[in-house]
């Protein structure tokens, strides 16, 4: 059993040049009044860092890209932590030859542009707590569905 709910509304818009990721679709979540959201966006950067998981040191290592890079996709979702809206952002980002990076959105990472659309969810809270398992805030696990 997953937690359902659904889609209210759907907000587009766009941070300008400078902005931080992450900081920036924070504030449009708090002024909006947002606790659940599906995030899309597309657009270019012009500094990122992109963080890998390492499971075996339970840390993120980050990748830094200091060039004009473009964002092919970036996916992700706000739920809450703290009871506050809580940003979580994977991008694929390329560079000027094209070739292609990706990885866990981390701060530092600032846009040239960005477009993005939020579909805004109503219904039960979606909160993430801290997993001893995987040192990380996830959301609890979806019970008959978790099997060890
Ligand atoms: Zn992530």
């Amino acid at each position: 059993m997953a937690t359902v709910l659904s889609v209210e509304r759907v907000l587009m818009g766009r941070l300008g040049p400078g902005e931080d990721v992450l900081e920036g679709l924070t504030a449009v979540s708090v002024e909006n009044g947002i606790r659940a959201a599906v995030l899309q966006a597309v657009g270019a950067t012009r500094e990122a860092v992109l963080g890998f998981y390492d499971q075996e040191d339970l840390a993120y290592r980050d990748h830094r890209f200091d060039a004009p890079m473009e964002i092919l996709s970036l996916t992700g979702n706000i739920s809450l932590k703290d009871g506050s809206p809580f940003v979580h952002v994977h991008a694929m980002l390329s560079d000027e030859q094209g070739r292609a990076f990706g990885g866990h959105v981390m701060p530092g990472t600032r846009v040239f542009a960005l477009e993005y659309s939020l579909q805004v969810l109503d219904g039960p809270e979606l909160a993430r707590e801290y997993d001893p398992e995987t040192h990380l805030f996830l959301w609890p696990r979806s019970g008959s569905a978790a099997l060890g």
